[in-house]
Order: C-alpha cells, then structure tokens, then sequence
C-alpha cells in the first residue's frame, strides 16, 4: 500500500459521504470493533472493521522521542473508484446516491468475486448468511438519524463521518476549538499501482505509508476463533471417541457371542 497526501479542501473525496480518522487519537480499545459487530450481527471470528497496529519509528512519539506504537483504524473505503463492484457479477455490489457501497443480499450469490477484488480486504463472505458482507457506514442507523456505531462509540472521538464539506469544516473546528494548527491535507491509502480514490482519509500525517496489506483480525477474535476450533476438535474428539467405544462394545459382543456358541459346542459334544 502506498499514501498520499492531499490538500484539506481538495475535492477528491467527492460529494457523498466520507469519513475522517485521526489515527493518534485511537487508543485501541476495540470499542468500534464490538459495536460494529453488535450493530450489525458480524458472526465470530468475522469483523466489517479493524485496528492494525504498529511499531513506529516516527520521531518524536512514545518514550524517548523515537518510537511507539501506533494504531490505524480502518474499514471500508467506499472507493470512488472500487474494484469490488466491477468485479461482481450480478450487480449486488452497488453504489448508493449518497456514494456508499453497498451490497444487496437477495441478488448475491456468495461467489466472493469481490472479496478477491478489494484490495484493503474489507470484504470477506458472512458465514451465516453466505453473502457478502462489510461496511455499509450503517446505512440503518443513518435512517434513524444515527451516526455509524463506531463513530458514536470511540471514546477518543478518533472519527468523524458526514458529508464531505460536514467533516472537513467538523475536524477545522474542532482543531481550532483545541488551539491546534488547521487540518492541512487528508491521507489516502491507496494500492501501488490501483486507483480507488477512497473516502476514507486520514488527518495530518496519522497514516501509516507501510501498514500490511491484509487487514488483520483483533487478538479478541483470534481468541474467539481459536476457541471455535478448540470446540470444534472437542467435538471431533468426541466423535472419535464415541465410535471406538462403538468399535470396542460390538468387538466385546462378537468375542462373547463366540465364546457362547463355543460353550454350546462343547455341551453337545
Ligand atoms: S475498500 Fe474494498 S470493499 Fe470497500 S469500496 Fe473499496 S474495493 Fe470495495
Ligand atoms: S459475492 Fe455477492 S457481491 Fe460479491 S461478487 Fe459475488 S455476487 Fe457480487
Ligand atoms: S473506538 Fe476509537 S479509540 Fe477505540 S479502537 Fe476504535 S478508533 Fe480506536
């Protein structure tokens, strides 16, 4: 992945919604992460968003000055330019009027053309409802007049999402409330080589140029994966063991069915 960085006015984020992220306010608390998969239903071991982290060598930050850990909060980008809804086959990937992407569950097929096709790995396949499943910026909490769940829920208030011209003047506002230099250019990350003018940016620098290419799951879910698998051994476990007690009750019963007949045998001799 590779980041550019562009003037805080530039138009490039179009005129739909966007969402701004300043990565150094984010505490990794996951709680974006837990109310994402509360709002939406995300099964175990799945997630619509998530937290890379990082050892940074930035100067200036963490201990000494030099390095720190950082974390980077991601999700969707709601390209403008997206691969994933070229790459989808029955028109279930669409972009809506207000420029989110969406996907339409009655005409997926679960193929996982757009999986593939994402190059932030934003997408994956819902193992419940075998579609195709990601951010949708909460298109049913935007209907009640909600903000995103993991907007509402960052403690930090790392995010703010709305109309484009919304959260540029917010985050201006914002900075100038904290005595804080003006917003001077929005990040975005973008594949080497692929256009797809995200509208998720990130503010002032907090954008890691190098960050791994796949999206990673929260230790939590690994956790909770791992604990899937564990049960689902267990369970084979316990199969296994049913069917060699089976095994070893029928092999008892053909021995003693034997040892009958040659008692009986044996009578009549
Ligand atoms: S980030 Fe991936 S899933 Fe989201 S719009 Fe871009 S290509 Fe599609
Ligand atoms: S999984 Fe669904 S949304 Fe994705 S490409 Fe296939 S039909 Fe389209
Ligand atoms: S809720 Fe905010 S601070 Fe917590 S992990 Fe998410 S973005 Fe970071």
């Amino acid at each position: 992945m590779s980041k550019t960085l562009q003037p805080a006015a530039s138009t490039s984020l179009g005129n739909g919604y966007a969402m701004l992220i300043d990565a150094t306010r984010c505490i990794d608390c996951k709680g974006c992460l837990t109310s994402c998969k509360v709002a939406h239903q995300v099964p175990p071991g799945q997630s619509r968003n998530w937290i890379k982290v990082k050892d940074s060598p930035r100067q200036g930050r963490g201990p000494g000055g030099t390095r720190q850990t950082v974390f980077q909060p991601g999700g969707c980008m709601h390209c403008r330019t997206a691969p994933c809804l070229d790459a989808c086959p029955t028109g279930a990937t669409y972009r809506d009027d207000e420029g989110v992407v969406q996907v339409d569950r009655a005409r997926c097929i679960g193929c996982g053309l757009c999986v593939k096709a994402c190059p932030y790995d934003a997408r994956f396949i819902h193992a419940t409802l075998h579609v195709a499943d990601k951010c949708d910026f909460c298109t049913s909490r935007r209907e009640q007049g909600l903000q995103p769940a993991c907007v509402d829920t960052c403690p930090t208030h790392a995010r703010i999402f709305g109309p484009v011209e919304e959260v540029l003047n917010a985050w201006q506002q914002r900075l100038a409330a904290e005595g804080a230099k003006p917003l001077e250019g929005l990040e975005m990350v973008r594949p080497v080589n692929l256009e797809t003018q995200p509208v998720l940016a990130y503010v002032n620098g907090t954008s890691q140029a190098d960050w791994p290419p796949k999206a990673e799951q929260p230790a939590a879910m690994n956790v909770l994966a791992g604990a899937g698998k564990a049960v689902y051994g267990l369970g084979l476990l316990s199969l296994g063991a049913v069917c060699i007690m089976g095994i070893n009750a029928l092999r008892e019963r053909g021995q003693e069915k034997r040892e009958t007949e040659d008692q009986q045998g044996e009578r009549h001799d």
